[in-house]
């Protein structure tokens, strides 16, 4: 691209939803004929994609803001934390603009405002599936926007409103898109992957001469057509998600479920006004596990919700111990501004809270290490992410980028294996988070 290029530097921060949203603004950066440099230096404008959704996240967007002004001067903020302009204003007078999250257009004529685009259009080839953050072979496949439900603890409908679907045929042709460009793994996200398509009454649509409804199923069938893995995040817990375990057994979707199940008190559930029959989820995990034996669970959970008693924190405990859950993430609650479960009474104290996460992630550190040394002997399909010295580092059908664990192929390099190459892997240690093999499945 040529120097005169007028050049954006972008920050993209917090969750894959909103990698989802960095990835469309550059792209249409770049249709436009910016260029986009990794430097405040090189830069004539900057661009935060922001994080809002829990304190941390509020205080890192707002250094990542302060930095950007510093050593560039010229920024324009977007994303969740754009839904409260006054708090960036108060810690940041400067800034040239504010948006919200998904809004694309206002962030574009911020930029034109501060940079008039240069658009030539035998330079600026684009590649038809856009511009990905994440490395050529995944990419996040975003299905929905907003949310339904009115978790206590959350403010993501506050911020992005009710669910809003995209049709299942635009969602397929995107997918589609993103094989021919190279794709091997579509992640697929949302706010509440299960409840997709209800606002489109299910709609059907008819893509590659078929038809499709806009709902987890049909969407599940459909991608399956394109012979890639697919992954699924954020499911929650409802009856209709048995009807996609099938789809699982028989290698047409990842097995694999990322459902965040939060707490097992029914009652701390109740407080958290949490989605989903709660009563028989261990029933339901045993019934997904007799159609599809492969299936990893994994999902996240939080400690120390107010009104967190010692016997909800022991219910909690004594459901992972009979759920033996494959994967998990735990937090320590957190109260977010503008989140409703801040009034409730009963706050738990910060010790009691840690002291409940450590006994909650020890129990389940000898569950993760104890589920991976089955593994041991086994031979796993693995997707080879990267080549580190001799090692290719790759995950197995259990791990989804960044949140789960790796597989560490010794001789991988040796092997010629590259990123995005399947190999067969013969795993031969573990630890509680990754696993440890060589290439080949021979017994010897
Ligand atoms: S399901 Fe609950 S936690 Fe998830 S986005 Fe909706 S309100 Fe927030």
């Amino acid at each position: 691209m040529s120097a005169s290029h007028p050049k954006v530097g972008f920050v993209s921060l917090g969750c894959p939803k909103a990698l989802v949203d960095s990835e469309r603004i550059l792209t249409q950066l770049r249709v436009e004929g910016y260029e986009i440099v990794p430097s405040y230096d090189a830069a004539d404008v900057v661009v935060v994609n922001t994080c809002g959704f829990i304190d941390s996240a509020v205080a890192e967007s707002l250094d990542a803001i302060g930095e950007a002004i510093a050593e560039n001067g010229k920024v324009i903020v977007t994303g969740c934390l754009g839904k409260r302009p006054e708090q960036i204003r108060a810690a940041h007078p400067d800034v040239l603009s504010i948006s919200g999250p998904q809004d694309y257009a206002s962030v574009m004529s911020a930029v034109h405002a501060a940079l008039p685009p240069r658009h030539d259009p035998f330079v600026d080839l684009l590649p038809d599936y856009g511009l990905k953050l994440t490395p050529k072979h995944y990419a996040y496949l975003k299905i929905s926007e907003g949310c339904n439900h009115r978790c206590s603890f959350c403010i993501i409908p506050s911020m992005r409103g009710d669910l809003v679907s995209r049709p299942v045929d635009e969602v397929l042709r995107e997918a589609e898109k993103l094989a021919r460009g190279g794709v091997k793994e579509l992640l697929v996200v949302s706010q509440d992957t299960s409840a997709y398509g209800v606002d489109m009454k299910y709609a059907a649509r008819e893509w590659r001469g078929k038809e499709y409804q806009t709902r987890m199923k049909g969407l599940c069938e459909g991608l399956s057509e394109l012979g890639l893995w697919t992954r699924l995040h954020y499911v929650y817990p409802y009856p209709h998600v048995d009807d996609i375990i099938p789809l699982m057994a028989e290698g047409k979707l990842l097995p694999y479920l990322d459902i965040p199940f939060q707490h097992a008190s029914p009652r701390i559930l109740k407080l958290m006004k949490r989605p989903g029959a709660v009563d028989k989820t261990l029933e339901r995990i045993q019934r997904w596990r007799d159609i599809c034996p492969e299936i990893t669970i994994r999902s996240t959970f939080i400690v120390g919700f107010p009104g967190e008693t010692e016997e909800d924190f022991e219910q909690l405990l004594s459901f992972l111990d009979q759920a033996e859950l494959d994967r998990v993430g735990a937090f320590a609650y957190s109260p977010v501004e503008g989140a409703t479960a801040n009034a409730l009474p009963g706050a738990v104290p910060e010790e009691v809270k840690q002291e409940r996460l450590a006994r909650f992630m020890a129990l389940q550190a000898e569950i993760s290490a104890d589920k991976l040394e089955r593994k041991v002997g086994t031979v796993q399909t693995v997707i080879i992410d990267e080549i580190d010295g001799e090692l290719a580092i790759g995950r197995s059908k259990a791990d989804a980028p960044e949140i789960d664990g790796l597989v560490q192929i010794q001789d991988g390099a040796a092997a010629g294996l590259k990123p995005g190459d399947f190999c067969e892997v013969r795993i031969m240690g573990s630890d509680e988070h990754d696993l440890f093999g060589l290439v080949g499945d021979d017994e010897d």
